[in-house]
């Protein structure tokens, strides 16, 4: 199955994405955790990617597009792949189109969770990560991560201002593929301004229903 999760930062993508991996052992391939790990390897990728995600911005089409080209050509997408944060705009999802065309491959769901933005800010800018296992979690779990010891950071991108213009592109640039996939007949939307088990019984509930094929 062939999935691409649509949504605001902070909508819970990457909380429904890791269910999804559970229930489905498929890759969860984010452009997000793509491109921080080229940062913190120091790739000529990573270099290029720093400053636009630093401010909020989309990192340029052809870099992010070659990431995902490479990706989705490993064997363990063969039986399917959750695509978390790509595409974020009309052309990275014509070029998705295209890739996917040439490995004889469709999009068989697209999950656009919706939130209201108000409640992303707040929601944001108390998320805290682990700089050695990725963990995602809140400020209230304290300084350490529960479960390497790791000292917490807030990313600098999950600061307010930051936030705020992730929303703006967004709204300007991602959103308008809600349209695209319905016309595709793919779309379904689900409310994510609930607890991530009603959230999730939602998007089971998406994916069981068969989809384009
Ligand atoms: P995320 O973790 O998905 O919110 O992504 C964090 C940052 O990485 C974004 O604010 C962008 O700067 C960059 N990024 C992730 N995915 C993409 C993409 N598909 N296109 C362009 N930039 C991206």
């Amino acid at each position: 199955m062939n999935i691409i999760v649509l949504g605001a930062p902070g909508a819970g993508k990457g909380t429904q994405a890791a269910r999804i991996v559970e229930a489905f052992g498929i890759p969860h391939i984010s452009t997000g955790d793509l491109l921080r790990a080229a940062v913190q390897a120091g790739t000529e990728l990573g270099k290029a990617a720093a400053s636009y995600m630093d401010d909020g911005q989309l990192v340029p089409d052809d870099l992010v597009i070659g990431l995902v080209r490479e990706r989705l050509s490993q064997s363990d997408t063969e039986t399917g792949f959750i695509l978390d944060g790509f595409p974020r705009n009309t052309a990275q999802a014509v070029a998705l189109d295209t890739q996917l065309a040439l490995l004889d491959k469709d999009i068989d769901h697209v999950l656009a969770i919706e939130v209201d933005p108000d409640l992303i800010v707040a929601r944001i800018s108390s998320r805290r990560s682990c700089p050695a296992c990725g963990r995602i979690t809140t400020a209230a779990e304290g300084a350490v991560c529960a479960l390497c010891g790791a000292t917490l950071v807030q990313r600098v991108d999950d600061r307010e201002e930051t936030v705020r213009t992730r929303l703006a592109v967004y709204a300007e640039q991602t959103e308008p593929l809600l349209d695209y996939y319905t016309r595709c007949g793919v779309l379904s939307v689900i409310d994510g301004d609930r607890s991530v088990d009603e959230v999730w019984a939602d998007v089971r509930a998406a994916l069981d229903d068969g989809g384009k094929s």
